[in-house]
């Protein structure tokens, strides 16, 4: 037996009115830091498009924040110096006999 599995994807927005209208477009945006997806039928994404195109122009692409340690190459190298000589790493006692 050959069974072909169809997935159909319904537009988000659409599904919000109780309306099932084909998926077409993701929609991919940002809010807070997150990035997040909708599926979207065409007229959903142009809606989107002109919606948000505005704020497009006057915004400004964000670089992907990393955890703090690596974030930069020592471009001040005497700054790092003087924090070396500060030994506390042997706070640890050992309780056992
Ligand atoms: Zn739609």
């Amino acid at each position: 037996m050959v069974t072909e599995v169809f997935t159909r994807k319904y537009c988000d927005q659409h599904a919000v009115r109780d309306e099932k209208v084909e998926a077409t477009e993701v929609i991919q945006f940002a809010w807070e830091g997150q990035v997040r997806e909708i599926d979207a039928c065409d007229e959903c994404k142009k809606e989107h498009e002109t919606r948000f195109e505005p704020l497009v122009d006057y915004s400004r692409p964000v670089k992907k924040r990393r955890a703090a340690k690596k974030a930069e190459p020592a471009k001040t190298p005497s700054a790092e110096a003087a924090d070396a000589s500060a030994d506390g790493a042997s706070d640890e006692e050992s309780a056992e006999a």
